[in-house]
């Protein structure tokens, strides 16, 4: 067994020279990290522990812009119920309450939420020989193995895994930028570039350079309120991952949309956004047929795996609940979270 030192960092100056050893990892509300060092997928050899970092980390507040700042320390609870998100992003907030348990929201992080890695199970078994995301160059169990819960857009011939998140969902349609602090100041990351396409590296799933800290997630000034949905749909009502989910957002001219912003989960190894869907809803007033050739319109790109052709058909229904409800043309299903 190899030893694991331990440091709290109490300021992001001393989180930021703790990380520079070698083998060292940040650690806060260790939701996944903890399960991935049980299962010997991650063997960090120091601990930096970033809980205590202050520097209003742990805080939310309102932007000059009347946008919104929330600190990667932030509990997920906390974020979902924090009354400036339910009341200006209510999208946030639902996605967030989609996630895990009331247990794990509790420890999990902002910032952790966004680190999560995926759920495959062949990166999960290290029994198993064959995974580029934890052993580059092994090749992909999932690609000939059991890939229902896999990806059906931008997927690689190296990996086909999906990244796990709901609140990164909201955060791709909501606009959200992440700030991080490294080595070298700091710097802002749109979220449509915060997380990776597998691409030939699966084994790296952001944009962040070695030793950066996220400090922050900041949201535009409200503007989607109104007219939001988060729909996720699983195999059971709680503490499951999405096999898709649809965040919705629109912005309504009496029956025209005049702006929309869609992003997917479970579907990608990044929260997807659907752009080719939006561009076919703004400016047409919205009806059963303009939302499914939308819909149709987005997965067109869809390339299923052996045993999740279903997803397809899901995601392209899923859109058109999820916009319906949004745009309050359906009513929420009874478990406000699943169909
Ligand atoms: Fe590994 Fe990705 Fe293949 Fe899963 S899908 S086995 S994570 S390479």
């Amino acid at each position: 067994m190899e030893a694991i030192s331990y440091e709290r960092a109490t300021d992001v100056a001393t989180a930021l020279r703790a990380i520079r050893e070698p083998g060292a990892v940040f650690i806060g509300g260790g939701t996944n990290l903890v399960d991935l060092m049980k299962g010997g997928v991650e063997k960090p050899l120091k601990l930096v522990d970033i809980t205590h970092l202050g520097a209003g980390l742990d805080a939310i507040g309102t932007l000059p812009d009347g946008g919104l700042r929330i600190g990667a320390l932030v509990r997920n609870s906390d974020a979902a119920n924090h009354a400036l998100v339910r009341e200006g992003y209510p999208l946030l907030t639902q996605a967030l309450l989609a996630g895990a348990s009331a247990q794990l929201r509790n420890m999990a992080t902002v910032g952790g939420n966004l680190m999560q890695r995926t759920r495959c199970p062949y990166f999960y078994d290290t029994a198993f020989p064959s995974c580029n995301k934890r052993l580059p160059g092994s090749g992909c169990g999932a690609i000939d193995g059991h890939n229902r819960g896999h990806a059906i857009l931008g997927a690689s011939p190296q990996c086909i895994a999906v990244n796990p998140s709901d609140m990164s969902v909201a955060l791709a349609a909501l606009d959200a930028t992440v700030h991080v602090a490294g080595q070298d100041g700091e710097r802002i990351i749109p979220i449509s570039e915060f997380h990776r396409l597998p691409e030939d590296r699966p084994d790296i799933d952001t944009t962040l350079r070695p030793g950066e800290l996220i400090t922050a997630v900041q949201l535009p000034p409200p503007a989607f309120a109104e007219h939001a949905h988060y729909l996720k749909v699983r195999d059971r009502a709680s503490y499951a991952f999405a096999l898709v989910s649809v965040a919705a957002a629109l912005q309504l001219d009496g029956t025209t949309v005049s702006n929309a912003r869609i992003a997917l989960g479970g579907v990608a190894h990044k929260p997807w956004r659907a752009t080719i869907a939006e561009q076919r809803l703004i400016g047409r007033p919205l009806s059963d047929d303009v939302l499914r050739e939308a819909a149709a319109a987005e997965l067109r790109a869809a390339h299923p795996q052996r045993e999740n052709r279903f997803k397809v058909t899901l995601a392209e229904r899923a859109i058109q609940r999820a916009v319906d409800v949004a745009a309050g043309r359906g009513g929420a299903h009874p478990t406000g979270a699943t169909i």
